[in-house]
């Protein structure tokens, strides 16, 4: 027997870095992962148990999931072939970077944004550049296109709405990325619904555009499991040769037809409500001394403390309210995250965040 510590062949980079995790907490209220509060209601669960019920498990799933394409290419306003499929967007994350990345290629990022895009570059052996935010925490889309002009520059990746500041970016900026720089120009767009815009429109006229999206915010799915990645069919058709067999069973299939099903009666006028009680809650929150939203285009938003965020954090969770804390995040040592909930959980951030205020001054 070896004394060897097999740890010793994992890559040193991987050695190096921490897990992509978040605390195993839960609180009465939880707004804390961007989700969606309301459960898909129960004739639609039972309708997807009926036609998962139908279904031959012991069976595999299709290579390509082609029904489910053709109804996600009417749902989002893009071709089947330009599709593909994934068990949520991490994973397909994960396909177009592994793609891509490889010793000596370097991705752009503003930051901050989503951790996974750090995580996943550096798996994957390349290095990033990041660009700061401006100082309102806008996209600073000048500095992002003079980064890119550095040698072996493949991809800009953006996140629209961006996660954790609540940012977009329109169609004029998201144009001049994809017409100024040659590689590719991922758009994450998991929060897009709650924002009114996407770069899907973008698609007909750029091959050098990648939109990712999922079924976890809006659409209401974060237990299910389901993303997709849009773009031009001879792109996709590079990206799929990474994506693993079956990825996307037949239960999660029957989930996400519904889901688009019953987009207009069930979902959409959810969102609707979600981006009123976001308004009203910004406001609110807002009116607290001490506490200063930041303006937002997501479901989401950041929100400036006069005291330390953690301390915050930890005083919202011994009343019942899981907010995220992202204080480590580059530039946002002041700030702390909040999610749009249903009335009585945006009740209780409001009443919580007050007591929180009125006992430190
Ligand atoms: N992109 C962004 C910006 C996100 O915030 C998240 C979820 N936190 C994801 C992708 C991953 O979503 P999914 O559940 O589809 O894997």
């Amino acid at each position: 027997m070896s004394d060897r510590d097999p740890r010793d062949v994992i890559k040193p980079r991987i050695r190096a870095l921490k897990a992509y995790t978040l605390a195993p907490r839960t609180a009465p209220v939880k707004v804390n992962q961007n989700e969606n509060p309301w459960d898909l209601p129960p004739a639609l669960k039972e309708e997807v148990l009926e036609r998962a019920r139908a279904q031959p498990w012991s069976r595999y799933p299709a290579f390509i999931p082609a029904d489910l394409c053709e109804s996600l290419a009417g749902f989002a306003g893009w071709r089947a072939d330009g599709i593909l499929a994934g068990n949520g967007s991490n994973e397909l994350i994960q396909v177009a970077f592994g793609c891509v990345v490889e010793a000596g290629v370097k991705v752009v990022l503003p930051e901050p944004t989503f951790t996974l895009y750090r995580q996943m570059v550096t798996v994957f052996g390349g290095d990033v550049i990041g660009v700061p935010m401006r100082e309102d925490l806008s996209f600073d889309v000048d500095a992002m296109l003079a980064a890119a002009q550095a040698p072996d520059v493949k991809m800009i990746v953006v996140c629209s709405p961006n996660n954790p500041t609540g940012a977009g970016l329109d169609a004029v900026a998201v144009s001049r990325l994809l017409t100024a720089f040659d590689g590719l120009v991922v758009v994450d767009e998991a929060y897009h619904e709650f924002s009114g815009w996407s770069a899907v429109t973008l698609l007909p006229k750029h091959r050098n555009l990648v939109v990712l999206r999922t079924f976890s915010k809006a659409m209401g799915l974060a237990g299910v499991r389901f993303g997709c990645l849009l773009a031009d069919p001879d792109l996709v058709t590079e990206l799929d040769k990474a994506r693993l067999p079956y990825n996307v069973g037949r239960l999660t299939q029957a989930a996400v037809q519904v889901a688009i099903e019953h987009y207009d009666d069930v979902l959409k006028p959810r969102i609707d409500r979600l981006v009123r009680f976001r308004d009203a809650l910004t406001v609110r929150i807002g009116a607290i001394d001490g506490f200063d939203p930041v303006p937002t285009s997501a479901n989401f938003f950041l929100v400036r403390s006069r005291w330390s965020p953690t301390d915050v954090c930890e005083a919202m969770y011994e009343r019942g309210v899981l907010i995220r804390n992202v204080s480590a995040y580059p530039m946002l040592g002041e700030y702390f995250r909040v999610n749009v909930g249903t009335e009585d959980e945006n009740e209780a951030v409001v009443s919580a965040l007050t007591a929180i205020a009125q006992e430190r001054t």
